[in-house]
């Protein structure tokens, strides 16, 4: 567990970024093994995400609120919920969930990720 409230909340924002970042970049149309892969991923940042009382809390919103891995905008929207779920919990204000296409931009200059990526 990671003592320092300001190291806490800058790795909360660093790994919501990349979170969000990956399911505006996952295929429209994925294939199986992608969808696969998505859930396999997310449940292992649950797994291994470093601060332990985080991930203890996202492990009840995950059992509750299992990843949607069908295609890009079921994943953002899953994403923006179950991040929503973590500001209903800590008081903060919700994130319009309507707005989430563009807000998450990588800066990718090609429109799509590379084979394997
Ligand atoms: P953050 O919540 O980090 O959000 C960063 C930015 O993302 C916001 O400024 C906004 O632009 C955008 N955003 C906000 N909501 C959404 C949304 N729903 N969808 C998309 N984008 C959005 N901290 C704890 O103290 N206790 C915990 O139990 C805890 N659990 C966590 C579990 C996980 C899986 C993660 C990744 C983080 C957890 N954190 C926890 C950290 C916490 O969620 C915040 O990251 C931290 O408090 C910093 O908050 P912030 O206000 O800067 O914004």
């Amino acid at each position: 567990k990671l003592g320092n409230e300001t190291a806490k909340a800058e790795l909360g924002r660093a790994a919501w970024k990349l979170f969000h970042t990956t399911f505006a970049r996952f295929p429209d149309k994925p294939t199986a093994e992608e969808s696969a892969a998505l859930n396999a991923y997310i449940h292992l940042f649950q797994r291994l995400y470093p601060c332990g009382e985080c991930a203890g809390h996202f492990r009840t919103i995950l059992d509750k609120f299992p990843p949607q891995v069908t295609s890009r905008s079921a994943a953002a929207a899953w994403g923006c919920h179950v991040h929503n779920e973590v500001n209903k919990s800590l008081k903060k204000e919700l994130f319009d969930c309507s707005n989430i296409g563009d807000f998450y931009d990588c800066g990718c200059a090609d429109g799509e990720a590379p084979e394997g990526a």
